[in-house]
């Protein structure tokens, strides 16, 4: 993946987009900026408010971290031991489905991101993630998440894909990935054919795409989520409800229905994870309940992603349910 594919100097952010105010660098010390030059083009000029910049732009607010936000908002690397030893990166949160947290490259930094604090570590190990599966066949889904799988270098993801299609009780694998969205030019054009070969051995890959605003679905990113759905893999959408960005019903209804026109069915809006440095993107439950009863008014039922947030140790997401339009 060429490195030259993407912005990561805030001075060449500023100048390029004209930004009024400066990048922020205490901010950009701590998760370092990150935005692929594809989708640099589609934010306005000396508009900080853009939606597209304000989900990647460091800013000053990240060094506020008022009660309530932590480093680990899901307890998913700090929590208290259970005495269960997982292999480094799998996570083991529902019934039926594991999480690999793989180290691929994201196309982009997402200043909210729930993990923006895990610690660095060591490279996943397959083998060790495969044997650990065949100890527990009760898995029937591989879900393989951030990073972005499809960050990873080729080899590892061939490793990956060697081990994965071993695992006949294996059913589904998700992959969760805004490389088509945000960095469509970086799709590999040999990736179907890649995952089409593990197919055989009966297995189907999904698609999760992480998508917040209609403004990321370019006509480059529809041509790369077309090439997969003409592929046969079913394509759904994950949505983080972020203030400034798609707090409004009318922004939400335009994303929804431009990415069911592009093949993707609506799947999760989620309510921001309270994680360390991103407590000024959040929208109350409340209000993000409005937001959904009136979405409910707006679309059919089949545009309208389930509201839910993730609370440590719960067994399942917990939905939020809209209340009564006003
Ligand atoms: S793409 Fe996902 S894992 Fe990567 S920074 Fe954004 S939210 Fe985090």
């Amino acid at each position: 993946m060429p490195e030259t594919t993407f912005i990561t100097d805030p001075e060449e952010l500023e100048t390029l987009l004209e930004l009024p105010e400066p990048v922020d660098r205490l901010a950009a010390a701590a998760l370092p900026l990150r935005i692929p030059r594809e989708l640099a083009k589609r934010i306005g000029k000396g508009d900080p408010n853009d939606p597209i910049l304000l989900q990647f732009r460091p800013s000053a607010r990240e060094n506020d971290s008022p009660p309530g936000f932590g480093a680990d908002p899901l307890k998913e690397w700090s929590g208290p031991a259970t005495g269960e030893t997982f292999p480094a990166g799998l996570l083991w949160k529902y019934a039926g489905r594991v999480l690999v947290m793989t180290r691929g490259v994201c196309a982009a930094h997402c200043r909210f991101c729930f993990r923006r604090h895990l610690p660095p570590a060591a490279p996943l190990d397959w083998g060790e993630i495969a044997a650990f599966l065949e100890r527990n066949r009760s898995v029937g889904e591989l879900i393989l998440s951030g990073g972005d799988p499809l960050g990873m270098p080729t080899e590892e993801l061939d490793l990956a894909l060697h081990y994965i299609k071993g695992l006949s009780f294996v059913k589904w694998v998700r992959i969760h990935t805004r490389h088509p969205i945000l960095a469509p030019s970086l799709l590999a054009p040999d990736l179907i054919p890649r995952l089409k070969e593990v197919e055989k051995s009966g297995k189907r890959f999904l698609f999760v795409f992480h998508i917040n605003h209609p403004a990321e679905l370019t006509p480059a990113a529809a041509r790369a989520v077309g090439l997969l759905r003409r592929a046969g893999f079913p394509l759904f959408s994950q949505t983080v409800l972020l203030r400034g960005v798609n707090d409004r019903t009318e922004t939400l209804a335009e994303l929804l229905t431009r990415a069911f026109e592009a093949g993707i069915v609506p799947y999760y809006l989620h309510q921001l994870d309270r994680v360390a440095g991103a407590a000024h993107f959040e929208v109350p439950v409340e209000e993000g309940r409005r937001i959904v009863a009136r979405l409910r008014a707006l679309l059919p039922g089949y545009l309208v992603p389930r509201y839910v947030r993730e609370i440590p140790g719960a067994p399942s997401k917990i939905p939020l349910e809209p209340a009564p339009t006003d």
